[in-house]
């Protein structure tokens, strides 16, 4: 048994190790569900050099609405998300394009993009308010220990002394890097992909209409997305390289080259804000659990953004692991709980990372019977309704059970 804590340790049932918008989004799930709760981030909501909420933007899917709603946070998203009401991709300088469009799907939209800093805000605000959640922020985990009943370690805050914390189960939610994961002695799949994001927000000449396209460029994937206050943001994967010249490069010279790569179809591009760049790979951990931890969003798996599924997926893994926890009379950290949350999410996320890491491979390869047959495919695509249908319902998950808030449903049957 772990013994009683003293007055000076704290003694949780859940302990989540990161506050981006993943492990934010588990702790906003769990609070009120009697657990006891504590959250440690090393970087506070606001500050710079906070990785999950800078001025990037975030594809949402439909699911990932209904998840947010269930939190409560969507109210504070829904006046800054912008719709993606079709979509339209295609491949730099070959004959192939395919266009979605959600009324012919039968939907409202495909998605909502959203700024990081918005989530962010909505996110805080709710965990701020939230009963029997501990927050530690800006604060770091020390002296990892894990025996058969609980997890220990110290939690180190600029304010006080360090706090010796027992807990039931510990969340990694820490990022691709992930410090608990690397302590738990568990090993990531690396494969660098050799590209960079450079991303902006970018002002054109006339409304965006709720289009969001997906070009497939020679150096890599360019995505041009719907902003709410009528600009786009623009994710442009590119070699490293090509990236720094992008960086470099004074507003007017940036918005000719992308002018040139992208084309003419959303107008042309007057003004563009800050640029951000992001190293991209694909990184695994080799395993999801280890005794007492699991791990969920970029701490699992960290992809390409091509498809804008990452944080999609890692929404759909607190999702679950909240409903786990929430149906767990018992040990929330007990082997069978996690072999649970595991084998729950094992072909969504087999499916994602499948799905995103095929996209990069199909369309980096220049060879030109691919490009043919590429191009093909997209034409075939965009006559076929049941592959669209097949991809409109992805937002919803690859596959295996989808979590209840993801449905719509409350975390448990009330
Ligand atoms: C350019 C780009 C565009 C993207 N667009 C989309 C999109 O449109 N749709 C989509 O679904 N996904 C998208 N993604 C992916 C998405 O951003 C990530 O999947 C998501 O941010 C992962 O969130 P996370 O909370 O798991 O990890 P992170 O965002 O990395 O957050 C980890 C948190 O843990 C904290 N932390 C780290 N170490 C410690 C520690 N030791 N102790 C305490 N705290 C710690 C960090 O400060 C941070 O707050 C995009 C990614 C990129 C790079």
């Amino acid at each position: 048994m772990c013994a009683a804590a003293a007055p000076s340790q704290l003694e949780v049932d859940v302990a989540i190790v990161g506050g981006g918008m993943v492990g934010a989004s588990l702790a906003a799930a769990l609070a009120g569900s009697g657990r006891r709760l504590l959250l440690i981030e090393s970087i506070p909501f606001g500050e710079a050099g906070q990785p999950s909420f800078d001025e990037r933007t975030t594809a949402l899917g439909n699911a990932s609405r209904r998840i947010f709603e269930g939190l409560g946070v969507w109210d504070r998203i829904a006046p800054e998300a912008a719709a993606i009401r079709s979509i339209h991709v295609s491949d730099a300088g070959r004959f192939g394009f395919a266009r979605l469009n959600a009324a012919e799907q039968g939907i409202d939209a495909f998605g909502y993009v959203v700024a990081n800093r918005c989530i962010g805000a909505a996110l805080w605000r709710a965990l701020r308010a939230a009963p029997e959640l501990s927050l530690q922020v800006p604060a770091r985990i020390e002296d990892l220990a894990v025996t058969s009943e609980c997890v220990r370690f110290s939690v180190l805050n600029q304010s006080g002394p360090a706090i010796a914390v027992r807990s039931r189960l510990l969340v990694a939610a820490d990022g691709a890097h992930s410090q608990v994961r690397a302590a738990s002695g568990i090993a990531a799949d690396v494969v660098d992909y050799q590209q960079v994001a450079v991303v902006a927000n970018v002002a054109i000449d006339r409304p965006h209409e709720d289009r969001a396209f997906e070009r497939f460029t020679r150096c890599g994937p360019l995505a041009v997305l719907p902003r709410h206050d009528g600009g786009v943001a623009v994710i442009w994967a590119c070699a490293p390289e090509q990236a720094r010249e992008l960086l470099a490069l004074d507003e007017r010279s940036y918005l000719s080259h992308l002018q040139a790569q992208f084309g003419w179809r959303a107008g042309r591009f007057v003004r563009a804000g800050h640029r951000s760049s992001y190293p991209l790979k694909l990184t695994r951990a080799m395993a999801g659990t280890a005794a007492r931890t699991v791990l969920i969003g970029n701490a699992a798996q960290s992809l390409h953004p091509v498809a804008g599924q990452g944080f999609n997926l890692g929404l759909r893994d607190a999702a679950m692991l909240a409903e786990v926890i929430s149906a767990t009379g018992g040990d929330v950290g007990a082997p069978a709980v996690l072999r649970q949350f595991i084998e729950w999410r094992a072909r969504d996320r087999r499916g994602v990372v499948g799905f995103t890491d095929g996209l990069i491979r199909l369309f980096g390869d220049s060879r030109p019977g691919v490009a043919l047959w590429r191009n093909l495919g997209l034409l075939a695509f965009d006559l076929a309704p049941p592959a669209k249908d097949a991809l409109a319902r992805v937002s919803a998950g690859f596959g295996g059970p989808t979590p209840r808030l993801a449905r719509g449903l409350p975390l448990r049957n009330v």
